[in-house]
């Protein structure tokens, strides 16, 4: 299994997941020509992409989409909420046969990935995150969520690879100059996770075989990329097997390093 972040942030998001057998796209949050330009970057054609997994409907995980379904039949999967939010809510285009509802918890394969969405916290109509596995390796994609629940959390555990959002350091958000009512939306429970509760909660679900973390859908303007890398070392510091993950920020104008397992 193969994990390439295109683009994470506020202004778009995208990763590409490959196997021997599979490519998958989770996210189209860029323009659909930046999105091809970016595969193009590492020689992936987008017709040779097997499926779209959508988390919801916020712009940033939706740009490319209009523009892709009129080029493209590729099947997309996304919760009823997710669909009825772009659908009907947002007018997007004509009906599209090549959407697929799921269910949280329900499994979908494509090829030899199975992907397990689930359910977050988020204000959105109904946000998943994503579990996928290629037999017994397993990759967590998790973002946009106020908080993560226990329930989610066993979900979540032992993973081998975490693409994970750490948006925000409390201190620097409070300090920025949006309006109180935007800063209480993103501390809330359906907003976004602070570098601090991702990193404790992943300090409880790692394990051994954990190799790679990255760390995504981060804040221009409220998190430090600098000061990030130092909560990291202060939280995992005692960890006995900190020296066996390997932690990457994602970024937002920047194709990060692919990490294969
Ligand atoms: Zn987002
Ligand atoms: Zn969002």
């Amino acid at each position: 299994m193969k994990v390439t972040i295109l683009a994470s942030g506020s202004k778009g998001n995208a990763t590409l997941i490959e196997t021997n057998e599979t490519k998958i796209l989770l996210d189209v949050g860029l323009s659909y020509k930046n999105l091809v330009l970016k595969l193009i970057e590492i020689n992936v054609g987008i017709n040779e992409i097997d499926a779209i997994f959508i988390t919801h409907e916020h712009i940033d995980h939706i740009k490319g989409l209009d523009t892709l379904i009129k080029k493209n039949n590729i099947n997309i999967y996304l919760s009823h909420g997710t669909y009825e939010a772009i659908v009907t809510h947002r007018k997007f285009g004509v009906t599209y046969e090549y959407f697929n509802i799921c269910k949280s918890d329900q499994m979908i394969k494509i090829n030899n990935l199975d992907v397990i969405p689930f359910l977050i916290s988020h204000d959105a109509l109904e946000p998943f995150g994503y579990v996928l596995y290629e037999g017994k390796k397993k990759l967590v994609y998790l973002t946009d969520t106020g908080y993560i629940s226990q329930v989610n959390e066993e979900k979540i555990k032992d993973a081998d690879i975490y693409i994970i959002e750490a948006n925000h350091n409390i201190e620097m958000l409070m300090c920025t100059n949006r309006p109180w009512n935007l800063k209480q939306r993103i501390l809330g429970n359906f907003g976004h996770l602070n570098n601090e509760d991702t990193l404790y909660t992943l300090l409880r679900i790692v394990n051994v075989n954990t190799k790679f973390i990255y760390l995504a859908h981060i804040s221009e303007e409220a998190n430090n990329h600098d000061l990030l890398m130092l909560t990291v070392n202060e939280i995992f510091s005692n960890y006995d097997h900190y020296d066996k993950i390997k932690f990457f920020i994602a970024k937002q104008y920047e194709t990060s390093e692919i990490s294969e397992i």
